[in-house]
């Protein structure tokens, strides 16, 4: 796992009050012109703030991502791409943003003469991500691509592959590795203050009831798996700081007319050093919990993967942590990595560690939920 824990002590933290204050007055104030600095040895200008553009305005781009990124120090909403013209004057309104910085699907290409758009956050179905990080990576724009990565491990690959060829940036929307509590459990994977971790039980889950949404579709990239059981496999992988080495998995239905992706799935991981992962997600009701039993105690967050409100318990001592806005800690992260040249904590090579094991959770599920190798 890519932990650069120094990062998050240079990145400023912006408290919830603040956070709770800007998006309800409103009220998003005109966002003032990025200041430009000038390069000491050359003629070429050095951004201070880079422009972001969110592709996709749907509920995570409209309820959470563009009202955190008000909060961002090093990047601010500079445009949007959409396939609604109905939603572009309110949001043109809503964020003050310039006729030429609003884009379709079919003229995104476009946006590569567009010098204000440095950053492009793909937020769409998941069967979208593999097309459109492409797309904006010939552009020339640096993408965070929503979670799942991708349906296939091979998208991944083309993905990482065309960000590399295009030197453009890539990391994906995994918001809890800006999360205090995440970064606990991540650190006690490594220091093993209880000692060897043994066994791990991670759900995660929601009661879904709008049966059309694209998550009920397999040919979008929906189902549980795709959705929350990408949290419960990051937590076991994080959890542990190892890669499963095998992977058993079982698909149910409670409402099987409904469901054309999986609406439960259960998985299982074996890990290097013995651990077991028991690993469930679902649509069919609202869980989310982790806990992580050791030789010498045991640790658990419930919630462990909400916006907010995540609590912490130990055997023994304090397991407290500050309230964060993890997508604004994420977004603007990932633009002062682009403006200082260092390493990206969250990369399209972790998006990718989770679409093998998703892949291998497929495999095991088709053969009746057999030990599959990965
Ligand atoms: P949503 O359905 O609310 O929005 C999807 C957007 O894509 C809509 O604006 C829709 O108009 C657009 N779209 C374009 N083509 C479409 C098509 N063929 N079918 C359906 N919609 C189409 O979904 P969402 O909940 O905002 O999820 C979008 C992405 O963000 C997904 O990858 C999801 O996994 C991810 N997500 C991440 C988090 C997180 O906490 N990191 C939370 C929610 C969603």
């Amino acid at each position: 796992m890519n932990n650069n824990g120094f990062l998050s002590n240079i990145i400023p933290t912006t408290s919830r009050r603040e956070f709770i204050k800007k998006s309800t007055a409103g009220l998003v104030t005109a966002l003032a012109a990025p200041t430009i600095l000038s390069c000491a040895n050359s003629n070429e200008t050095k951004k201070e703030k880079l422009g972001l553009a969110l592709m996709g305005l749907g509920y995570y781009s409209t309820d959470i991502l563009a009202p955190s990124i008000q909060m961002c120090k090093n990047t601010y909403l500079a445009g949007i791409v959409t396939g609604t013209p109905s939603k572009t004057e309110t949001w043109k309104a809503k964020y003050n943003l310039k006729d030429e910085n609003i884009y379709n699907y079919d003229n995104f290409d476009e946006i590569a003469k567009n010098k204000e758009i440095d950053i492009v956050y793909v937020v769409l179905p998941n069967s979208m991500h593999k097309e459109f990080t492409i797309r904006a990576a010939k552009a020339g724009k640096h993408v965070i691509c929503e979670k799942p990565m991708a349906v296939t491990s091979e998208d991944c690959r083309e993905m990482i592959k065309a960000c590399k060829d295009n030197n453009v940036q890539l990391s994906i929307g995994y918001r809890m590795h800006y999360e205090p509590y995440t970064q606990e459990i991540m650190r006690l994977a490594r220091d093993k203050d209880f000692g060897d971790i043994r066994q791990i039980s991670v759900g995660a889950g929601f009661n879904m009831t709008s049966f059309d949404h694209w998550k009920a579709r397999k040919e979008l990239g929906g189902g549980a798996m795709m959705d929350m059981g990408v949290y419960s496999l990051q937590a076991a992988r994080y959890s542990t700081g190892e890669e499963p080495i095998s992977v058993s998995a079982q698909t149910f239905y409670i409402r099987p007319d409904n469901f054309e992706a999986d609406e439960i799935t259960s998985f299982q991981l074996q890990f290097p050093s013995g651990t077991v992962a028991n690993c469930e997600t679902g649509f069919h009701a609202n869980f989310n919990y982790l806990k992580v039993y050791c030789v010498n105690g045991w640790y658990e967050l419930d919630p462990f993967s909400s916006y907010n409100g995540i609590k912490g318990k130990k055997s023994k001592g304090e397991f407290n942590f500050p309230e964060v806005n993890q997508q604004a800690r994420q977004m603007d992260e990932f633009a002062w990595c682009i403006l200082n040249d260092k390493p990206m904590r969250v990369t399209g090579e972790e998006g990718l560690k989770d679409i093998v094991v998703v892949e291998k959770i497929r495999e095991s599920i088709a053969q009746g939920g057999k030990t599959i190798m990965i």
